[in-house]
């Protein structure tokens, strides 16, 4: 699969968005290396701090499907705005525990503008904790 054709899920993936308040609709879509992909979409609450993004809605739909980190190829993350849709440091914190450091991210918009980078170009020097 390609990294439009990833785009393209993630574009899929916006129906699923709950944004009545934002309406600002984001799709991700995370492609495995069995083929599979798996799609989130930002979900929104009136309580505004109890939101998701489409990113962490995929990623936690991954973990809960069995799969982890080294199952990962890529993420696309898209919306319709001309600004593309970096996911926001939350996200990137989380992604830096769940899914390649090397893994592309890629973020798009529904005239296939985009941009590819990996998490670790995105979140360089990230938070772990040793044991
Ligand atoms: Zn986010």
């Amino acid at each position: 699969m390609t990294e439009l054709e990833l785009l393209d899920k993630a574009i899929e993936a916006r129906g699923f968005s709950y944004s009545p308040y934002s309406h600002y609709a984001v799709g991700a879509a995370i492609l495995m290396k069995d083929g599979k992909v798996v799609l989130g979409a930002n979900q929104e609450n009136a309580a505004y701090g109890d939101s998701m993004c489409a990113e962490r809605v995929a990623i936690f739909s991954s973990r809960m499907m069995g799969y982890t980190k080294k199952d990962i190829v890529m993420i696309a993350i898209a919306s319709d705005a001309d600004d593309l849709p970096y996911p926001c440091g939350s996200c990137r914190q989380v992604l830096s525990e769940l899914f390649p450091l090397d893994g592309k991210v890629i973020c798009g918009n529904l005239k296939h503008k985009m941009e590819v980078k990996t998490l670790e170009e995105l979140l360089p020097n990230h938070f772990i904790l040793k044991d």
